[in-house]
């Protein structure tokens, strides 16, 4: 396919022989979950004889994620290990993999063995029997999650699909399997807040919706609190669309005909029913009323003003401090 082609000789490195399969992994505090994820991977991988490389980044994790990692690419050559300067999230991680990807399919994993080495497997089969299909998406049937949350997360997808200018897959995980030129596709786009379900959607290519349900956490916590979910799904939605700004011009048309209203019925009582209006209540209300929908308007333009600030400082999406190749098995400083 010339588009792999394109995609191994612009981007990555050339002198490896290039791969079957590559399956990144981003890992912050993982170090209970990452050796039972090590000997389930390379077994599943190992056992479909398939060429592969393990691609894990540390995210800045505080605890022995990396000595174990470093362990890792000591027993084997088809293992990269990019450690950053500091946490960076899991969207940066995701893109410092995908970036050193030489695989012709390439796979997106978490560390915690919520999602299963050998369901990646079968979504790369997938895959390579059905030519019509990009990109694999797992999509969680059943999630282990308390019901506000569950809630909080199906309001998102449809408030999302509502206002937002592409559709998202309701459920799609970040648990994907895609061809190397659709990975190519999201790399393309260097934004620095990543919403990577909304960038995989806006790529477009043909996308299969594969049935999954995650395991427990195998073990530590999850990196998700309430409220950091909520951020990520604001993140989302003002990364993909622009239709808050709009929200002012419509409130803007809706008051004006409200005032409009207001007015003649204040002139009816006055003038033709003689009643005296009294307008003290009246002025208080309609202060604090455009009062607090100019601020959360201010504040809707503010967000969007803050994220083009920050875009245009084009500062890099991480800062790797170590990174140990495949090929030379030492670790390399930068
Ligand atoms: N992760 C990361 N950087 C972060 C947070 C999470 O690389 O800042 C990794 C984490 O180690 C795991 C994956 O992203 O492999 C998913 O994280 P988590 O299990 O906490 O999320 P959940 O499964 O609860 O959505
Ligand atoms: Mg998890």
């Amino acid at each position: 396919m010339v588009h792999f082609e394109l995609y191994r000789a612009i981007r990555f490195r050339q002198e490896r022989p290039p791969l079957d399969f590559s399956l990144v992994i981003p890992c912050f505090n993982e170090e209970e979950s990452l050796p039972a994820f090590f000997k389930t991977a390379t077994q599943v991988f190992d056992a479909a004889g398939l060429s592969y490389e393990l691609i894990f980044i540390d995210d800045g994790s505080k605890d022995n994620t990396f000595t174990l990692l470093a362990s890792f690419a000591e027993t084997r050559r088809n293992i990269t290990v990019v450690s950053f300067s500091r946490n960076f999230g899991k969207e940066a991680a995701l893109y410092a993999g995908m970036e050193r990807a030489t695989g012709d399919y390439l796979g997106l994993i978490d560390a915690d063995m919520q999602q299963d080495p050998q369901t990646a497997l079968n979504m790369y089969h997938f895959l390579t029997e059905h030519e019509e299909y990009d990109l694999v998406a797992a999509c969680q049937e059943h999630r282990h999650e308390n019901f506000a949350l569950k809630f909080f997360k199906k309001t998102f997808y449809r408030l999302f699909n509502r206002v937002g200018d592409i559709d998202l897959i309701a459920d799609a995980s970040d648990f994907r399997v895609m061809k190397a030129h659709v990975a190519h596709a999201v790399l393309s786009m260097p934004e620095y807040f990543r919403f990577s379900k909304g960038l995989f959607s806006w790529v477009g290519f043909k996308t299969y919706a594969y049935p999954y349900t995650p395991h427990p956490r195998f073990a530590g916590t999850t990196k998700w609190s309430f409220f950091k979910l909520l951020r990520y799904a604001l993140d989302g939605i003002i990364s993909f669309t622009t239709s808050p700004l709009r929200l002012a011009a419509y409130f803007g048309i809706v008051a004006f005909f409200a005032s409009g209203i207001y007015l003649l019925s204040v002139l009816y009582e006055y003038c033709i029913r003689g009643i005296d209006v009294p307008g003290f209540p009246t002025i208080v209300g309609l202060v604090a009323l455009f009062g607090g929908l100019q601020l959360s308007v201010l504040g809707i333009i503010g967000e969007y003003l803050g994220r083009a600030y920050l875009e245009g400082k084009h500062r890099p999406l991480y800062i790797a401090r170590t990174v140990i190749e495949p090929k030379d098995e030492n670790e390399r400083f930068i």
